[in-house]
């Protein structure tokens, strides 16, 4: 049998904390760091050995996997003074599966190329739900052996991986995801909120449209969620708000008109607006919730 790859992990918060578990639990020996040093220490328990900075995962991993915010921050753990590049040797492999922007994948992969090291776009979709269960769609770009020297990483961190193309092409399908999911989402609310004022039951009305054709995950999840009241993330507006602007820039740079998109980043825009940046995006009934004039749960009122 082959030996299994030393895997490093930077960024332990909602979903790498989860990702990185599942790493741990495939047998592969663990290298994690993160800023805020308390978030390793459930991994450290559970089995992984701790660094002090990204460039000593580097030194100590055959593959290093980010999942931070946004493009700055991954150009700071990748590229930055204590970054994985300066711990680097030629034949290292770096997944950022972060959400980013397709134009920084492409810059960073140069810089990283011209140290001998491979990198692989691959932004994830399921929520810290998935992330939990190991059960993630990953959405892969660069060079196609890496991915599949990779796959087995991959495979213990979710269940739909599609290699999607060359740098980048793994975060313009994330691009696409996001689209599906800012707009579903405010149907979502837009029709729990229609139901409530219409006065119906909202869990019997839940349960009779999520079976049917405007069944989604994002109803099912996140419709239960705002059942209960529960506008915790999940997945935060802050975050949201990123993925729409980056896309938004994509779609200047191909001359893509996105009318429905548009529209929900203005309305997440209002949530930033009224603090609610870090609540999930199920916080977007709170928009609802004004136009109509009511609360959605109508034991509130
Ligand atoms: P999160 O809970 O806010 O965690 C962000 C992580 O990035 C933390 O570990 C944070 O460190 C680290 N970080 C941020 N900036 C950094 C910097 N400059 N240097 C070093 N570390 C930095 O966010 P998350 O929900 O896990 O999301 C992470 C990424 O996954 C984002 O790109 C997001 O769009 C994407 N994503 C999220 C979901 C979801 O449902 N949550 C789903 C799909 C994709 P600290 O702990 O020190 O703050």
């Amino acid at each position: 049998m082959t030996e299994k790859k030393r895997v490093g992990f930077i960024g332990l918060g909602l979903m790498g904390s989860r990702m990185a578990r599942n790493i741990l639990k495939a047998g592969f020996p663990l290298t994690v760091w993160n800023r805020t040093r308390e978030k390793m220490k459930p991994l450290l328990e559970a089995g992984a050995e701790g660094a002090d900075s990204p460039r000593e995962v580097a030194e100590r991993s055959d593959v290093v996997i980010d999942i931070v915010t946004d493009s700055p921050d991954v150009e700071e753990v990748l590229l930055g003074p204590q970054g994985v590049i300066h711990g680097a040797r030629p034949g290292l492999i770096v997944i950022d599966m972060s959400t980013i922007s397709p134009i920084v994948t492409r810059r960073i992969a140069e810089k990283l190329a011209e140290k001998g090291v491979r990198m692989l776009d691959a932004p994830v979709s399921g929520g810290i739900i998935g992330a939990e269960k190991g059960t993630l769609s990953i959405m892969v770009g660069g060079d196609y052996e890496t991915f599949k020297e990779c796959l087995p990483i991959f495979e213990a961190m979710g269940k739909t991986i599609t290699y999607c193309g060359g740098h980048g092409m793994g975060q313009m399908v994330k691009a696409v995801n996001q689209i599906l999911v800012s707009m579903t989402m405010l149907a979502v609310a837009e029709a729990l909120m229609f139901a409530s004022k219409a006065g119906l039951d909202l869990e019997t009305t839940l349960k009779a449209v999520s079976g049917g054709a405007a069944g989604s995950w994002q109803l099912t999840n996140n419709g239960a969620r705002l059942l209960r009241g529960d506008l915790e993330p999940g997945f935060k507006v802050e975050h949201l708000l990123k993925d729409l602007r980056i896309i938004m820039e994509v779609a200047r740079e191909i001359n893509m008109p996105l009318p429905g998109t548009a529209l929900a980043y203005q309305l997440y825009r209002s949530l930033m607006a009224e603090g609610l940046g870090e609540k999930g995006t199920q916080a977007v009934i709170k928009v609802y919730e004004k136009l109509a004039g009511a609360p959605l749960l109508r034991g509130e009122e």
